[in-house]
């Protein structure tokens, strides 16, 4: 293993490290009520930890070994650039002629075609070309430096997008060479769907999937709604908590996910692609949305919107729940997110509160 794989592995289990802490914390505080049962998978690069609640441990041991085993089919099929179902696609695309594309990945292209359109493009898996440039594309940490401003240029001018693709019934076209797609800021979001749905197949109606933060709980943590955290940009704690109950997912998009630092600067893994750079006006982006899927496109969608286009963006997207970070350190809320929200860090933070969604 070399250094910067150990630096990623150490990273991921510090985001896991947290979400333990929290999760055992709380349920010492719950003396009525048996913590959950629990097990985590590694997979789409992070440790999804998975929570169920009043299941017998023989029970809860199928359900994660179910659930172990689809995930790493999803990370297999859904991969933009390895050999699975969508990697044969991006390797055809370029070529402009019709094939047949597997139905493993269908729905999910045209799923991010519909919220790639609602976000007015800010959420683009159209730019695997982009993200790949900047060197995202790989299983270890990046690293500098970042590319030359004519490499971006010429990308951006070729405008990438996923309206170029034409597609009837498994047939599958682009009009424009410079398309190749990257599920990157959208797949987590379609698993945890998936995984949520094999769960209540199995019976398991109160669970929490946590991919690295991002999550979608179902049902109760026994008498109680399930609490929640969110991650603090900077430091290793949480910026706020909430409770869930019912069905709700919460994603957030951060600069500090994946990153490099070259001269002094962080280039990080979340793309404005009108510029072809990293967006630079958020730090962080929290959704709060019903399907987990909606919520991890609107999460990168908004964090490219930034300050000012958030609200139009969140409006176009149909969601009702957003907290944005800002690069000064200002929290951007709607009332009923503020609502919801218990911000947790000290000094208070300014607060802009925005009309409602
Ligand atoms: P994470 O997966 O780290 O939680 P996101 O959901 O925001 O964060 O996804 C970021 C990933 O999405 C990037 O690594 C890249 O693969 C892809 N991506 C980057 N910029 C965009 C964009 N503007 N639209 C769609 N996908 C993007
Ligand atoms: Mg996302």
């Amino acid at each position: 293993m070399n250094g910067s794989q150990q630096t990623f592995i150490q990273k991921t289990m510090l985001v896991a490290a947290l979400w333990l802490m929290l999760g055992s914390s709380l349920v010492s505080r719950a003396a009525d009520a048996p913590s959950p049962y629990r097990g985590s998978v590694l997979e789409f690069g992070t440790i999804i930890d998975i929570s169920l609640w009043g299941v017998d441990p023989a029970h809860g041991d199928k359900a994660i070994e179910t659930l172990e085993r689809d995930f790493n089919w999803m990370h297999i099929t859904w991969h933009a650039w390895k050999s699975g179902a969508l990697g044969r696609i991006n390797s055809l695309l370029p070529l402009g002629g019709e094939f047949s594309a597997a139905p493993s990945v269908l729905p999910l292209i045209l799923e991010a075609r519909e919220l790639s359109r609602a976000s007015k493009g800010l959420f683009n898996p159209a730019i695997w070309e982009l993200i790949d440039l900047w060197g995202f594309h790989t299983d270890v940490e990046p690293e500098g430096p970042p590319p030359s401003a004519e490499a971006i240029a010429a990308l951006v001018k070729q405008h990438p997008t996923m309206d170029d693709i034409t597609i009837s019934g498994i047939r599958m076209r682009s009009r424009n060479p410079a398309v190749k797609i990257d599920l990157g800021g959208f797949a987590k979001g379609y698993g945890v769907d998936r995984a949520i749905e094999t769960l209540r197949s199995m019976g398991i109606d109160n669970a929490i999937v946590n991919a690295g933060g991002d999550l979608r709980a179902i049902g109760r943590h026994g008498k109680r709604p399930w609490h929640i955290g969110i991650r603090h940009p900077d430091t290793p704690g949480v910026i706020a908590e909430l409770d869930i109950s019912g069905d709700e997912s919460v994603f957030t998009s951060g600069d500090y996910e994946r990153f490099y630092e070259y001269q002094g600067r962080r280039y990080h893994h979340i793309i404005d692609p009108r510029t072809g750079y990293p967006a630079t006006a958020s730090r962080s982006v929290t959704v709060i949305h019903d399907n987990a899927a909606t919520a991890d496109a609107a999460a990168t969608a908004l964090f490219v919107a930034g300050p000012d286009e958030w609200h139009s963006i969140a409006r176009a997207m149909g969601i009702r729940y957003v907290m944005l970070i800002d690069t000064t350190g200002t929290v951007h809320m709607n009332p009923a997110m503020q609502k919801r929200l218990k911000l947790t860090i000290t000094p208070a933070p300014k607060i802009i509160i925005s009309p409602p969604l």
